[in-house]
């Protein structure tokens, strides 16, 4: 791995022995910029983000990379439509504050999605460079850069143009990405906004989900508050279904439309024995007691953590990354991802599991726990676990895991956290019998407005995808929020 320095001097000669004007070839022959990350040795004993960003050196060569495609092929992978090739020409030019000016026209959270948008599949996939060279990681570095010019501008950032007061309410249920993109566009047309959260912070999985290391809370906070600049009105610890139902929003409160954004953030567990044992914790709960309640803060969290030595984790997606690399800087000495299927086929980001990997997780494949064994005093004592080879494909096109049987052997832990899935939260829907559900608790809505079942009530994000992506969530919340500042202009 490259230091930070000198990747920075490389960018530096690279820039410097750039032509005024280059040309397609002399882009073409531009080397990806790698970028510059903490040492692994260090940062398994912080909190800190683990990527550090790019200088504007590097901004600077990566931006010149771009080919400036007419057809702008890389705009049809970002769901929220990025006019990309128009902000990295701005950068090219080192006009900043314009390049900002064009992504916070498609998007309000840049400095958020440029950090986890999972781009590879998004609209890195579709650019034409990494395509020439037949390789993914090659493309233009997009979220790279979408992060540059949001961290570079920051503060600076203008506030979004707000209509007239039209006189109507909007209430948006849950603060995730999709409530935030819903919230900011119904606000942008000159409605009162409401947002209630069920939780004491707000934000969504940003907040209590994705750790620090990935992306700062500082961050959420900083693009939070500009939402509240904007007149948006936080009313945190409600939980909507039991503080007040959709019904008494709309009858009551004359609420004249309802976004529900409230994710998918039921945790899914094995069904295995001994998964009742104290400390057995769903990926949430584990993340959650450390992210939101900030256990790593042993001096002043009011919220202690379990101090494990062999970890255990169950699953093989993003979630299933943060949880082993968030155990691992709470001192765990031995943390394994224990994995049905090999490493190819695992769902997290490539570049997850590589961090994973090089901060010392170890990655036990093709192997399935079977049971959970506890000690006298209910605690976790090991893990049962399966071999298991690959078959054929399944349904997700990945080659289904097979159990061998009578190859069941033991390994010894203390601490297991499961992070198999999560389905939608199911209160709403319990206290809201007119909204249609399918048969995941998943909120059916209109394809082209995402309106549910019951007039005025809308819904994006997890609640309707099932669990996906902070993009993807975003883009839900502006298709709704579209939909409903028509269907209120109607109404008046
Ligand atoms: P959420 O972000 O889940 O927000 C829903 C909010 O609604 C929560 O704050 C919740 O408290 C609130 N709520 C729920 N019920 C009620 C109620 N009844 N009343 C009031 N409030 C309520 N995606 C990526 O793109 N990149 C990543 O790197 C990535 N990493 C992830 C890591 C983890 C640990 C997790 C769990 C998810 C990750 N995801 C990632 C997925 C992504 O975060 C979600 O797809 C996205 O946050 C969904 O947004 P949302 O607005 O639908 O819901
Ligand atoms: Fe790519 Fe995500 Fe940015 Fe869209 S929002 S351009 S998908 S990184
Ligand atoms: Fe630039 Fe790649 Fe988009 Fe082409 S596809 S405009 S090279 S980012």
């Amino acid at each position: 791995m490259k230091t930070p320095e000198i990747i920075e001097k490389e960018a530096r000669e690279i820039l410097s022995s750039l032509p005024e004007t280059p040309s397609a070839k002399d882009r073409a022959a531009i080397p990806p910029q790698a970028m510059p990350q903490q040492d692994p040795a260090v940062r398994i004993h912080n909190m800190s983000e683990v990527a550090l960003g790019y200088t504007e050196d590097e901004a600077l060569v990566e931006a010149n990379r771009c080919l400036q495609c007419r057809n702008k092929p890389c705009v049809q992978g970002c769901p929220v439509g990025i006019d990309i090739p128009a902000f990295i020409h701005r950068i090219t030019e080192r006009d900043y504050a314009g390049a900002m000016d064009i992504i916070q026209e498609s998007s309000l959270l840049p400095a958020i999605c440029g950090r986890v948008c999972p781009q590879e599949n998004q609209c890195q996939l579709h650019c034409t460079v990494g395509r020439m060279h037949k390789d993914i990681d090659k493309a233009v570095a997009i979220g790279r850069l979408e992060r540059f010019v949001a961290d570079h501008q920051g503060d600076e950032a203008k506030l979004p143009q707000i209509a007239p007061d039209t006189g109507l309410k909007v209430a948006v249920v849950g603060s995730g990405p999709a409530s935030i993109a819903c919230a900011a566009d119904v606000r942008r047309a000159g409605h009162s906004v409401t947002v209630f959260e069920a939780l004491h912070k707000m934000g969504g999985v940003l907040s209590y989900g994705i750790p620090e290391f990935r992306l700062p809370k500082r961050l959420v906070d900083k693009e939070l508050s500009k939402l509240e600049a904007m007149g948006i009105d936080f009313e945190r610890n409600v939980l909507i279904g039991r503080t007040r139902t959709i019904r008494e929003l709309m009858e009551e409160d004359g609420y004249d439309a309802v976004f529900v954004g409230t994710g998918a953030g039921l945790p899914k567990f094995m069904n295995i024995p001994g998964e009742n044992l104290i400390s057995v914790f769903s990926a949430n709960e584990y993340l959650t007691r450390s992210n939101l309640m900030k256990a790593y803060d042993t001096e002043h969290a009011l919220t202690p953590y379990f101090r494990s030595h062999r970890v255990a984790v169950f699953g093989g997606g993003n979630v299933a990354m943060d949880a082993a690399r968030t155990a691992l800087r709470l001192g765990a000495e031995t943390v394994d991802i224990v994995y049905r299927r090999t490493r190819e086929e695992m769902p997290a980001r490539k570049e997850e599991v590589e961090h994973a990997v090089e901060e010392g997780c170890n990655l036990r494949t093709l192997s399935q726990p079977v049971e959970i064994l506890g000690d006298e005093n209910g605690l976790v004592k090991g893990v049962v676990i399966r071999r298991c080879e690959l078959g054929e494909p399944d349904a997700s096109g990945r080659r289904a895991p097979v159990e061998i049987p009578g190859s069941d052997y033991t390994v010894e832990y203390d601490t297991v956290i499961v992070s198999i899935g999560n389905a939608s939260n199911p209160l709403i829907k319990k206290t809201t019998p007119e909204i249609e559900t399918n048969r995941r608790g998943n909120f059916i809505v209109d394809e082209k407005t995402n309106e549910t079942s019951m007039k005025g009530v809308f819904a994006g994000g997890d609640i309707v995808l099932g669990a996906a992506t902070v993009i993807l969530a975003m883009g839900q919340g502006r298709k709704a929020a579209a939909a409903i500042n028509e269907y209120l202009r109607e109404k008046k």
